[in-house]
């Protein structure tokens, strides 16, 4: 076990109304047709005279993305894949990593929204963090993989990374003046999923369809059935970890199916403050651009009163496993956090495709984690070799679940 990470060190921005900006700000979203991406743009749609878009960056080219590009002028348009290009948009696209760079590094941009999920996008992250841009971050294997080095990173560039999950965004937020010293614990709130309740002998039996209908939020496909399993509970213990330097002893999960209370602060003196709102991402994402100001949001209000009642439960740790295993991989540290990130990533399309059963994720997940030989996470070429490594071992661990005997597992 490595226990250097338990340092207390917070790479949130504390609250300032020092610097707010006196000019229109240039915005970078990578990932601009995805969920998250979409959102983004909606909110700089309610506010054109605050910013403007530098560049657009995509998996591939697609009629969505030609039609913001259309809409939004920008800079620089880039891509992962060349695939059917076909003349869709009329402008010089960027392609690859070399590409993803370009759009947010660009001189004009102040903030990269990093929109996509994914590995693709952590080192182009990690160049904008070396070109001194701000970061707006939904994407949760920037740190859950990369933790240390992108905190690193961001702490010798005077750096911001602004938290755009919503959990996130609730814990910066009821922060308020909070530089981290006085903070006892933090308490992350999960919906718990469409399978809260479902009868656990059950589980082995749920589809990719089941999976996919989330109860509150609507996401996209691989983060809802990460919700349905709580993998994505436990990556985003090990964001908080690594976003506001906590330990992970001081890290609670809380079910709370209504998803009203966005998470909660628990100060020293026991003080607890929350943040609440309707589950809606536009308001974390508005919050991640508009900070430190909030500013008028295209969210409906929430009325406590319609709302009615609000519950709270303990988290199943015999129905959810991957949070206890993302728990245990966050505190073991070094490679670990990357291989149950990949695996996990591989297991889901697994179940998606119907190559394995709902409760086979976390079996991949664990079985991947019980058989890894760590190494320390130096730089990024070992990150690279942790994630071929996890990719891999995964892979095959599902080829042998799909040949096991069903309801061995
Ligand atoms: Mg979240």
């Amino acid at each position: 076990m490595d226990h250097t990470t338990e340092r207390k060190r917070m790479i949130v921005p504390a609250i300032t109304l020092e610097h707010l900006p006196t000019h229109r700000l240039g915005i970078a979203i990578i990932g601009s047709t995805g969920s998250i991406g979409r959102q983004t743009l909606q909110v700089i749609d309610q506010h054109p005279e605050r910013f403007t878009v530098v560049s657009l960056a995509s998996g591939s080219i697609s009629p969505l993305l030609a039609q913001q590009v259309s809409t939004y002028r920008p800079l620089i348009v880039a891509a992962d894949s060349h695939a059917e290009h076909d003349g869709l948009i009329d402008r010089p696209v960027l392609f690859g990593e070399e590409g993803l760079i370009e759009a947010t590094t660009h001189p004009e941009i102040d903030i990269v929204v990093v929109a996509s999920s994914g590995h693709a996008a952590i080192i182009p992250t990690a160049r904008a963090i070396e070109a001194g841009k701000t970061i707006a971050l939904a994407n949760k294997e920037a740190i859950v993989c990369a933790g240390e080095l992108i905190v690193d990173l961001a702490l010798r560039h005077n750096v911001q990374i602004r938290p755009v999950d919503s959990e996130h965004s609730a814990i910066w937020q009821a922060l308020g003046l909070s530089d981290g010293r006085d903070i006892s614990r933090l308490i992350l709130t999960a919906s718990g999923g469409p399978f809260r309740e479902t009868p656990i002998e059950e589980l082995s039996r749920v589809t990719a369809e089941q999976a996919l209908s989330h109860p509150t939020w609507s996401m996209g496909g691989k983060i809802t059935i990460d919700s349905a399993t709580m993998m994505n509970k436990g990556l985003e213990l090990i964001e908080a970890h690594w976003l506001f330097g906590m330990s992970y002893d001081a890290l609670d999960v809380v079910i709370h199916p209504e998803s009203i209370v966005h998470s909660i602060v628990e100060f020293s003196d026991f003080s607890q403050v929350a943040q609440l709102s309707l589950p809606d991402m536009r308001l974390p994402i508005q919050y991640a651009l508009t900070y430190p100001r909030h500013a008028s949001s295209p969210c409906r209000r929430l009325s406590l009163a319609d709302a009615g009642t609000l519950r709270f439960f303990e988290p199943d740790i015999v129905r959810f496993p991957s949070l206890r295993l993302a728990r245990e991989a966050g505190y073991a540290g070094q490679t670990y956090p990357t291989v149950l990130s990949v695996a996990d990533e591989v297991a889901v399309k697994a179940f998606m495709d119907g190559a394995i059963r709902f409760v086979d994720i976390a079996e991949v997940v664990e079985r991947a984690l019980t058989i890894h030989q760590p190494w320390p996470l130096a730089d990024f070429d070992a990150l690279a070799d942790a994630d071929a490594w996890g990719r891999q071992a995964a892979e095959q661990i599902v080829t042998l679940i799909a040949m096991e005997p069903s309801g061995s597992s």
